[in-house]
């Protein structure tokens, strides 16, 4: 990296780079890819038009260039994109990447977790919303029963995963879920990340009252347990976490909606398709893929990435209103991960 570290207009360095690998998804979650918009005949992106591992791995080696250090894959459902093995040992083989993750629904978790370990890959976040059958096959769209995922979640753990759940919580959908969710994790020692419901993409029927925030959340919880904050990681932390006090699990609140995080948010993000997007809720994308399939060269790419970041003025989370959530064009979450 050169010795004046790229940072944009608000003076926020590019720190982690969240990779979509596919936007095509075996669940249908209704705050995400809801069935009556992604149905049988969906235009998902044609194969030619997604990235291949070679254009990811040397695209992620000049973000790394430029400051990122950790990497997130994701998607769509990740899982999906064959071979995913080989893309993760291709970036952990990128001097400088210091920490990978990846996002996943869980469903495919028995079929690669041990490829993906051997690969070097040692850590997943889980999603999971509900611990009821009926209301956990009716969010996932697909009928997938909880108990499934969870020996997904058990068989990882014993590979040697460090997991962590996440658990976008709507109201009078799930959150009747919040106590036995957290319940079963805690036991599990395994954090339990809260995610307030986001006004990702156009299509999801998203509105402040459908929003559980963390106060709520913690006032649930606190019928149960005694919680204590936990100082940040490190800048950038998205996550806020509490320890409960008779054990060493945590639980973590992604507050996008009641306390955004904007002024210290250092993620860039790749979609499948090679547009590098500046935040989860822009509209339009700067298209790397046609610079590097038209032949430029990589001092070429880095200039562009770098002038982008530059101009980089996102703020939307600390912005938003009723107004902006419901009129503005925005990517979809299956297209450009979470
Ligand atoms: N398919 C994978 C999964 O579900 O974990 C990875 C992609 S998914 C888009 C990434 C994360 O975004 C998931 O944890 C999901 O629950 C979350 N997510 C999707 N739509 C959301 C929304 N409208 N508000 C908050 N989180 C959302
Ligand atoms: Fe698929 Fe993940 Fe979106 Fe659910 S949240 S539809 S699992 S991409
Ligand atoms: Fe980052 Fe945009 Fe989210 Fe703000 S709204 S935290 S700038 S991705």
């Amino acid at each position: 990296m050169s010795s004046h570290p790229l940072k944009d207009s608000l003076r926020r360095p590019i720190r982690d780079l969240r990779i979509s690998v596919t936007d095509r998804c075996n669940f249908r979650c209704s705050y995400c890819m809801p069935k009556e918009i992604f149905g049988d005949d969906f235009a998902f992106l044609p194969k030619s038009e997604c990235l291949s591992f070679e254009e990811i791995h040397r695209l992620t080696e000049l973000f790394v260039g430029l400051g990122v250090q950790k990497i997130r894959l994701t998607g769509g459902e990740p899982l999906m994109r064959p071979n995913l093995s080989d893309l993760v040992s291709r970036i952990l083989s990128i001097n400088g990447v210091e920490d990978m993750g990846l996002t996943t629904n869980g469903l495919l978790l028995g079929q690669q977790a041990e490829r993906l370990y051997d690969a070097g890959l040692r850590r997943l976040n889980v999603s999971v919303d509900a611990l009821n059958p009926e209301l956990f096959g009716r969010m996932n769209g697909r009928g997938i029963k909880p108990a499934f995922i969870l020996k997904q979640i058990d068989y990882a753990r014993k590979i040697g995963f460090e997991i962590k759940v996440n658990m976008v919580v709507q109201k009078g959908v799930n959150d009747s879920e919040i106590l036995p969710m957290a319940a079963y994790f805690k036991e599990q020692g395994i954090t339990l990340r809260f995610i307030e419901f986001m006004d990702v993409g156009n299509d999801t029927g998203w509105s402040f009252k459908k929003v559980v925030t963390k106060e709520e959340i913690i006032e649930q919880l606190k019928n149960a347990y005694e919680l204590e904050p936990i100082d940040q990681n490190y800048f950038g932390e998205v996550a806020k976490r509490y320890r409960y006090k008779d054990s060493d699990a945590q639980v973590g609140f992604i507050t996008s909606v009641s306390d955004s995080f904007c002024s210290s948010c250092t993620r860039a993000r790749l979609s499948s398709d090679g547009k590098f997007y500046t935040c989860l809720f822009a509209s339009d994308g700067f298209d790397l893929r046609q610079m590097l399939r038209g032949g430029a060269n990589d001092q070429e790419l880095l200039d562009a990435v770098t002038s982008v970041w530059e101009q980089r003025i996102d703020r939307y989370s600390d912005e938003r209103t009723e107004q902006t959530a419901n009129n503005r064009k925005k990517i979809n979450m299956s297209y450009i991960g979470g």
